[in-house]
């Protein structure tokens, strides 16, 4: 072929700018842009040895080779795929897939960065120009009877064409980088890369270092060079440990990823080591959802439920958007419920729309759609187990129920289907729906209708030993998303209410006192005045009761409203206001019944009670919430002074 120069169709000198300000943060995905199109190239060979159109060799082995050369600055990924006659380098590089370039960039160009393409696919075989000064094509088509072709062009405007020396089929695209890219012909880095983008891509991948390889030749080389190969018994030439590695290497990917297989065929050890080895989770998911979706759209994925570290609040999962085994990027809200994001999981949409816009997507009535065909599988999953294995549902609970009422908050839809399912453990360690609760409610006529709550076992066991003596039922809620999911269930419905176990002292577990009960009256007024005064707070709310339980000496009651403020403010960091700015503060309540109690009040001018009233206000604040660390000082410190004066009487 006569050499042939051109220039390329596009208006270049504003390209690259705008390329780099889109692919800034994400220059490796040329890599991915790269070695799809070589995959990409293989598939369409396939496809024509199925149809016939082609003949093959019957070991013929596709694969893709990704060669890395740290010494020259070069990346080569070389495919056996279907290759181009000179006619479609013209067509397909030269037009194609530079002007494809360049209506991505004209759509795109005055789009801001939040408005993201997804992925950033739509530009690539252009990619290259990211990362290499000079790029070259040499490739020889499967056709009989065509040539090879050499195509090169340095910066991406003017190209140069000419013979090849290429022998065998397919495509070989050289990169020779940039400075600012020299990183990706390291191995380490370029295996990162292709982890990340190609783990799961549907054709053989090999990574070569080429460097590494040239020495252990070289070593090889001069190992044949200074003795004679090793001989086995029989005579056979044992292989160097470099030459056996040779002839063995693993591909770095995994072609037939287990969500694309069928449902029926994998076990539960595949899909726990898919899970390994796709989040490096060591702990076991709980379960997992295989989707599996052919008609009206094409999904398919797998989203497991993992086991949270209840130490730490916050969930992090990350859901894995492909686009026909090529990865496009993690967790995009867009295309999968927000709420879904606390899973893990893979999920792969042939069909997505992919060369747009985020805000595209967003109102985009096919994405929505995939977005609900994820939710509803995911609650249907969900409800089911609730009705056919409610023992493990109820055993995952402590694990699922934050990524549920999150659901629920964030979905109406979800909520709707899920809502029949939250179940609540309560002080018994029994599950209870709110189903059961409101038909409980419905069968007692009480109008009042509380649901208690606990939020910490061990600091509120004060409270809870009073509800149980009592014959008191509670819950257990101790997630941060069980606060605005409560809210919610009330503001849902306006007959039910959830109140802290510590926000008020119930009827059942006090005495009822008479109006006229002169004693108690002078007691409160006594009372209140001398612990007022011990513990400086003038504005001290103290309420005497007489308590069923006559060990209790003190409590602290907070209302569910003020509680529920100060709570709301901490969350948003504004701890460093006055709470009591904001609602009423504790309540101090005596127990006329206990006998310390009676003690402080018949002494009151004695020196000791002092130490008794601040002993009795911190011992009630203790089963409330923690104390402050100045507080915990003097607490202790007060404690010791208390046994010293024990142990001196
Ligand atoms: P797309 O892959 O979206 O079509 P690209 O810019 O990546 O766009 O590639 C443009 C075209 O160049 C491809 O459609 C294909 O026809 C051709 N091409 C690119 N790489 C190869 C390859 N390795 N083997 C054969 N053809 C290729
Ligand atoms: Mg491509």
């Amino acid at each position: 072929m006569n050499r042939e120069q051109g220039s390329l169709s596009i208006n270049s000198e504003n390209i690259f700018p705008i390329i780099k300000k889109w692919l800034y943060s994400d220059h490796d995905i040329f890599y991915r842009e790269l070695v799809s199109n070589g995959c990409d190239a293989i598939t369409k060979l396939k496809k024509l040895s199925l149809m016939s159109e082609v003949e093959l060799a019957d070991d013929e082995k596709f694969k893709l080779d990704v060669i890395v050369d740290a010494n020259d600055k070069t990346i080569k990924i070389i495919d056996n795929g279907i290759g181009m006659t000179a006619d479609e380098v013209r067509e397909y590089i030269n037009q194609i897939a530079f002007s494809g370039a360049a209506d991505f960039l004209e759509k795109y160009k005055d789009k801001t960065n939040e408005d993201q393409i997804i992925g950033h696919f739509g530009l690539g075989f252009y990619s290259a120009f990211m990362v290499a000064d000079k790029v070259t094509i040499d490739t020889l088509s499967w056709k009989d009877g065509e040539s090879a072709v050499h195509w090169e062009s340095e910066g991406g405007t003017e190209f140069e064409m000419s013979d090849s020396d290429k022998i065998t089929r397919g495509t070989e695209i050289t990169l020779y980088l940039n400075e600012e890219s020299y990183e990706f012909c390291n191995e380490y880095r370029a295996r990162e890369v292709l982890d990340k983008y190609c783990s799961f891509m549907p054709v053989e991948i090999y990574l070569i270092n080429a460097a590494a390889v040239k020495e252990d030749v070289e070593e090889v080389v001069d190992e044949v060079v200074e003795e004679a190969p090793e001989v086995d018994e029989d005579g056979n030439v044992i292989e160097s440990e470099v030459a056996k590695e040779d002839k063995g290497p693993k591909p770095i990917n995994d072609t037939l990823p287990l969500w694309a297989k069928h449902p029926n065929e994998c076990t539960d050890e595949e899909y726990k080591d898919f899970y390994r080895k796709v989040f490096h989770d060591y702990k076991e998911p709980l379960f997992w959802i295989h989707l599996n979706m052919d008609y009206p759209f094409n999904l398919k994925g797998i989203l497991y439920f993992p086991k949270i570290n209840t130490e730490y609040d916050s969930i992090e999962g990350t859901i894995k958007l492909y686009n026909n085994q090529v990865f496009i990027a993690d967790n995009i809200k867009e295309v999968i419920p927000e709420f879904l994001m606390l899973l893990k999981g893979t999920i792969d949409c042939p069909d997505l729309p992919l060369n747009v816009s985020r805000s595209a997507l967003q109102n985009d009535g096919f994405v929505r759609k995939i977005s609900d065909y994820i939710t509803k599988k995911v609650a249907d999953k969900l409800s089911g187990m609730c009705k056919t294995d409610r023992e493990n549902y109820e055993k995952f609970w402590e694990d699922i129920n934050p990524f549920i009422k999150y659901g629920c908050l964030k979905d109406d839809k979800f909520e709707e289907k899920m809502k029949d399912y939250i179940i609540f453990r309560n002080l018994e360690d029994k599950f209870i729906s709110l189903k059961d609760y409101r038909e409980d409610f419905e069968a007692t006529k009480e109008n009042k209708k509380v649901i208690y709550y606990v939020t910490d076992e061990q600091q509120q066991s004060q409270y809870i030993n009073m509800f149980k003596e009592a014959g008191q039922d509670a819950i257990v809620l101790k997630h941060n998303i069980d606060q605005p999911f409560i809210t919610s269930l009330e503001q849902k419905d306006e007959t039910i209410k959830f109140q802290r176990i510590d926000a008020d002292i119930t009827e059942s577990f006090r005495e009822e006192i008479d109006e006229n009960d002169e004693t108690i009256k002078e007691q409160a007024e006594a009372l209140t005045e001398l612990f007022r005064k011990v513990l400086e707070q003038e504005a001290l709310e103290v309420k005497v009761e007489k308590l069923k339980n006559e060990n209790v000496s003190s409590v602290v009651t907070l209302s569910e409203e003020s509680r529920r403020m100060q709570d709301m403010m901490r969350m948003y960091n504004m701890g460093g206001m006055d709470p009591a700015m904001f609602g009423q503060s504790v309540t101090l309540v005596l127990n006329a019944n206990n006998k310390l109690v009676q003690y402080v009040f018949n002494n009151k001018e004695d020196d000791d009670v002092n130490i008794v009233c601040e002993q009795l206000y911190d011992l009630a604040m203790i089963s409330h919430k923690p104390l402050e660390p100045e507080k915990m000082t003097k607490f202790i410190d007060r404690s010791n002074r208390i046994m010293t004066m024990l142990v001196e009487k």
